[in-house]
Parts: C-alpha cells; structure tokens; sequence
C-alpha cells in the first residue's frame, strides 16, 4: 500500500512514498510528482523506512506514557487518562499559585502545523500567556527578524525553481550539499544546463559546498556584516545598483550609503581575511552577472547579530533591484522541516498567530476576536534560552517539552541541567525514550511520528504539504495536537469550568479541523490560505498566500515592488559591524564552529539509530589546520581537551584544511552518551554544545551556536 506523505528531516520538504502493509511501513521511495524533490531522497529520507522497523521501535520508541516518582529513578507506566489528567492538574496548579508566566511550553519545527497551532491555542488562548517558544529560535529566527526588518513580512520571497534561472547564486552561512541534499541536487541540475552560472560561498570552512564553488571567501567567523557592506561599496563604486528600483521601492538608502562609505575593498579584505581581488569578484558576480540568488542558513542566523547578518544580504538585493524576479532573491533556507509552519501560527515567544503582531493592539484583539478568548498581553514572553534560564532561576515552575531535546541542543548546558532539576515538573513528550531530556521528565507523554500521523508541513519555498498516517501510532503513541488537545480541554475544567461545558476551545477532532482554524487566521493576512482548501492540498502541495479566488498559491513575492509595510516601500538596514561575542584572545586563542554531518539529523534521536548512516561519521571529531597539530606535535586521533568559558569536550583531533589555523569545527550531532569530559562547573559533559556560548542576537534572540572561542589541550584522562 502506497501513503503520499513528506520527509520529517529538513526544510527542503521532499515528498515521500510511504510502502506498508497497514500495519508495518515497508520501505520509501521519493515522490516523483512532489515539486519539492521530484521523486529524489538523500540519504536521510531514503533510509526513513529502517527507523520505523520493529525492532528499531521496540528499542527507541516511547510506547506508553511513564511517570517518574522521583528524580533519578525509572520511569513507571500509568495509564493514559491518568497521564493527561496528571499533566493538567500540575500545570493548573502551578497556574494557580505562581500564575501562568511560571508555565514554559517549549515546541519544536518537527511539529505538524496543527500540532504547532493547538499548543499556541492552548497558551495563548487558555492559559492567556505568551510563554511559548519553539526550537525554531535556534535555527530560524534571525531570518524572521531580517525578514520583518526589511521587506515587513516574514515571507521568503523565492521558490525552487529560481536555481534554475539565477545566474549567480550566492551562498552564505550554508553547507547546502550536506544540510540540504536535495537543493544541491538541483543546483547541480541547474548548473549542468547553465554552465555560466556562478556559485560563490561566503563560509568560514571549506565545506563541501564551498569546495565546489567558483569562488570561496573563507570569512573569518562573525565578519559576515563587514562582507555584505564591502560588496555593496563596491557595487556602489562600480555603478552596479539598481537607482530606479532604491528610488519606487524603497527607503533609508541615504543612511545604508554613509555606513558602507569606510567598508572599502582594502578595508573588508583585512577584517574578513580575504583576497581583496574576490571581494571585488564577488561583487561584480552579484551585480552584473543577474539575476542573483542568494541562499542562506545558520551561518548568519546562529550568531549574535543574526538579524543585522540577515538584513545586510538582503541589503545588496533591495540596492540592485535582484528580488521579485525569477532567479532574483534574497532565499532563507528553513533549517527543520516545519519551522516555517511554526512562524505562521506564530508558536514562537514574539510571534501571534497569521503573522499577527504582537506589539500591535488591533492584532491582538482580531485574534481573540477570532477564539472568543481575552487579548493576550503586548509583552513577549521568553524565547529559548531566556525560558530555560528562568526554570533555572525559579522564575518558570514548570516547562513541558514537545518533540525537542534542549538537554543536547541548547547553549549553556550546565544552564539547562539547573533548570530541568529546578522545575518543580517537568513534561516531555516524545516520539523516542532516551533523549537527555526525557531522561530529566517527571511525566513521559509517547508521541506519535513520522509515518504514524497526519497533518501538514510548509518548507522553505512557502509550500504547504500533506504529512499523512501509512500505520497507526507505535504502542500508545499520540499525535501532539491530540495530546495538546486532551491536556487543554482538562485544563478548561480546571480553570475556566465554562468552557467545558461545551463552548471548549478545543473542539477538534480531527488534524483537518485543526488546519481550518488555522487557515482562517490567515485570511487577509501576507500568508493569506482563505483560498486553500483541504481537498486542493490532498491533490497537490499548494505554495502560500493563497487567497481566496486564486488559481495557485504565489510562486515568488514582491515582483510588483510593493512590500507589506506601512508605505509598501522595503527598509533598508543600516546595522554597525560588530564582532562575534567572545573573540579569541590569550587565554581561548581557537575560534570553535560547529556543523552538520551528511547523514545525521539534529540530535540524532532518529538518524543515530541506523547503521547504515552512522557509518559516514561513527564518533564526532574536532577538525583543526593540519600546522596546528604539527606545532603542538599532535597526530591524528589524539585526544584533546577543548575548554570553552561555558564547559569542555574530550574529542579525537583530526587534521583538516577545512578550516585555517586557530579555527576549529566539530558536528552538532553528539550529546553526553557520546562524548567525555565536564561543564565548567565540574558536572558531567552534556554533548557538544556545553561549550556553546548563549549569548544571542538582541534582535532575534537567537543563540550564536556557530562561534565559541576555546583552548585545546591534550587531554589528560584518569
Ligand atoms: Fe528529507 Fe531534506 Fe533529504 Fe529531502 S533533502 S530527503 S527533506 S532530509
């Protein structure tokens, strides 16, 4: 039997072709009519089908939910009512004694739309709160920002089919051939028929991408500002800019022009440590070598002024008029695969659903309006990191956790272990039963995935697809938005028993039902889908906006050269270059970055349960210049201790010219089952990222996951 569905990996939204027998999935292939993919897999999605076998679900899977009695003990089963009757009497008292800013929900971009929507209904609708953020804050919420800043909307204005017509691509922060397989593919495809084409990369490494560019710039980390203004200073000195468009369609020039006046060519090569000949390259590629795409990922958004990264590239497309064309934008590549459905139904700390505004009275009132609920209030509630620190500090009493794993993938791990010991409570629920986060729960809620659920996903290109059920939920597993659900209408009894008695703001009953709230909050708005209907996504997956009485959603935006601000005119920004947080200096001489391996996904609760994948990359390694190892008298495979100000790894050292000397890179992947060593508190390691730092971007507050500065040091080990 044959299940159309979506890959739950990345952002690129490939359509996948579920085999099963109804009650057992048997193998996957691409879906040849998905325009995201046209029937390509990597080698994640190829391989989905072996993390659904039954001995993989017996081994990793959540199957009933659990409770934990005491910290530290293992888990017992309890049934589910009593489950979700114990979840809701937790929060609710919690609600009661410390009010509802003590509850932390915490969500993630594997969520389903409709996962996604229920969870914010129940936060901002019921608990009338804003304390919810998503894992999106440590991936895309740097490129919300820079979006918003300057073309007004959070709307990635490109499609897919601009690789095929640029001439020039321009790819910054982004290892696309390893993070988004299936985009290089059709990059190459483009390149294959257009051999004029140029790729530039501006990455601190050499990637795989970048080892296959026409030209690299190897940017020192945190320089990409400085970059973006010289390119736009030369683009000025050559006459590359597009006067007319600046003029219809734009403001602020004037102050853009006096920053990037001191960026000249001399001075952008000496702070980025480039060839000064391929900043001017790169330049005359971008301006006369058009239509330009540009192509951008966590290289400028994990950084801590992400959002000035973001706005400064989308600075040189709005001066050169490169954007509402085919083969013509400024083109965010979503990390996860529903971060993008996360920021329509505005599930994030900032955000209000149908990209409503929350600093905007009217557009709090239209959404209560909308739900019959109170408006809820104009303050953001915590992003991220800032909810974490706040269980630390007592401040958030309880925190419940969705398909996520902050004890791995946030910063300041040794942060993050307070606060999962502080909470009073703390809810997981999960898809898998061994992530150091569900390791920390008081209460286990098994979650269905990927193959067992329905609902839909939005990829980068703004793509809205089917995410459908081949099999039933493993064990007792739930879809989130039922969970959500259950635990909500529990709540309303609870705490406003008049909902309960049949006016329950969680009448759903199905992911549809779920969906048409959802599309209702759109009408009207830039992600308009009041012309989309459940059948047409069924058919074909459907690009938003969509309003109603169009034939199709909108292929690529603003090629009217109107912006969705207040005088349709796009903004430009004119952010300082500023250094990365912590610099190198004496005492942590080495600039650390981190990456992601080919066939690893996230914190690897999926993809590191297969063979086949961990063979690429079996152990995580730190890369360093191939001179550093030979001045410290190092070979490869020795163990070094690297020390950040937040924690220390113990990792083999690998030679690689990937990186320059007093740089280094490790994957994302490995959390504490994999790898030795402590925080700086002398607490046990906790993966990779407890030497990351958590300082964030003040716009974005996204963490700058991508640059720590660290010593490396033999290691000395017991
Ligand atoms: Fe899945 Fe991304 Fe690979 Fe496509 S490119 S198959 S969405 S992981």
């Amino acid at each position: 039997m044959d299940t159309r569905s979506t890959c739950p990996y990345c952002g690129v939204g490939c359509g996948v072709v579920i085999e099963s027998d109804g009650a057992r999935i048997t193998g996957v292939r691409g879906d040849p009519e998905h325009p995201a993919n046209f029937g390509r897999l990597c080698s994640k999605g190829a391989t989905l089908h072996l993390t659904a076998a039954p001995e993989i679900t017996r081994q990793a899977r959540l199957l009933q939910p659990m409770q934990r009695l005491q910290r530290d003990a293992d888990p017992v089963p309890l049934a589910w009512d009593g489950a979700l009757n114990l979840a809701a009497d937790r929060i609710a008292g919690v609600v009661q004694a410390h009010g509802a800013d003590a509850v932390g929900v915490y969500v993630s971009g594997q969520l389903l739309t409709e996962d996604y929507f229920v969870f914010n209904k129940l936060v901002r609708g019921l608990l009338g709160s804003n304390q919810i953020d998503s894992n999106s804050r440590l991936c895309m919420s740097s490129a919300v920002a820079g979006y918003k800043a300057t073309l007004g909307a959070d709307a990635p204005p490109a499609c897919y089919d601009d690789l095929a017509h640029a001439n020039t691509v321009f790819i910054a922060g982004s290892n696309t051939a390893w993070a988004h397989p299936i985009m290089m593919r059709r990059l190459e495809d483009a390149k294959r028929a257009n051999p004029a084409q140029k790729w530039i990369v501006a990455d601190p490494r050499r990637t795989e991408t970048a080892a296959v560019a026409d030209l690299h710039l190897p940017l020192l980390p945190g320089t990409d500002v400085a970059l973006f203004h010289g390119l736009l200073h030369l683009l000025l000195w050559e006459g590359l800019t597009d006067a007319a468009f600046i003029a219809a369609h734009t403001t602020g020039f004037d102050a853009l022009r006096d920053r990037v006046r001191e960026f000249t060519p001399k001075h952008v090569a000496a702070l980025c440590g480039l060839p000064e000949a391929d900043v001017v390259q790169a330049a005359r590629w971008f301006g006369a070598n058009t239509p330009t795409l540009s192509l951008y990922c966590q290289g400028l958004n994990q950084s801590s002024h992400g959002t000035d990264k973001n706005a400064a590239l989308i600075n040189l497309h709005l001066a050169t008029g490169q954007i509402g064309k085919p083969g013509a934008a400024p083109f965010s590549l979503t990390g996860q695969p529903n971060a993008m459905g996360g920021r329509e139904v505005g599930a994030m700390a900032n955000l209000l659903p149908g990209h409503r505004s929350l600093a905007s009275d009217a557009d709090r009132a239209e959404l209560a309006a909308l739900w019959g609920v109170p408006p809820v209030p104009a303050a953001p509630g915590r992003t991220a990191v800032e909810m974490f620190e706040a269980a630390a500090d007592g401040a958030v009493k309880l925190l419940w956790i969705a398909c996520t794993n902050p004890a791995q993938s946030l910063p300041d791990q040794a942060m993050v272990r307070r606060a999962l010991a502080r909470a009073e409570f703390v809810i997981v629920q999960e898809a898998f039963a061994d992530t150091a986060t569900a390791r920390r729960a008081d209460l286990l809620l098994p979650a269905a995935t990927w193959g067992e659920k329905e609902g839909t996903v939005t990829n980068s290109e703004r793509r809205i697809s089917r995410v459908r059920a081949a099999v039933p939920p493993a064990g007792e597993a739930r879809p989130d938005w039922q969970i959500a659900r259950d635990v909500g209408r529990r709540l309303e009894a609870r705490l406003d028993p008049r909902r309960a008695d049949g006016a329950s703001l969680f009448a759903f009953e199905s992911a549809e039902q779920v969906w048409h709230e959802h599309r209702a909050t759109t009408v009207g708005r830039d992600l308009d889908i009041g012309g989309l209907n459940w059948a047409m996504l069924d058919a074909a997956p459907r690009q938003w906006p969509l309003p109603a009485g169009a034939a199709d959603g909108l292929a690529r935006l603003y090629g009217d050269g109107r912006f969705p601000t207040p005088d349709g005119r796009a903004r430009f920004a004119a952010p300082a270059w500023q250094d990365v947080a912590q610099p190198r200096d004496a005492r942590f001489p080495v600039a650390l970055t981190t990456g992601r391996l080919r066939d690893q996904w996230h914190g690897m609760s999926r993809t590191g349960l297969l063979g086949r994948l961990n063979d690429h990359a079996p152990a995580p390694a730190l890369a360093m210049h191939p001179q550093e190892l030979d001045r410290r008298g190092w070979r490869a495979g020795d163990l070094v201790r690297v020390r950040s100000r937040h924690g220390e790894a113990v990792l083999p050292v690998q030679p690689s010219a990937t990186v320059r000397p007093a740089q280094a890179s490790v994957p994302m992947h490995w959390g504490e089952e994999f790898v030795g060593g402590q925080t700086a508190d002398g607490r046990p390691l906790t993966g990779v990222n407890a030497l990351a730092s958590p300082a964030r971007c003040p716009q974005s507050k996204q963490p700058e996951l991508k640059h720590v500065a660290v010593r490396v040091e033999p290691a000395k080990l017991p």
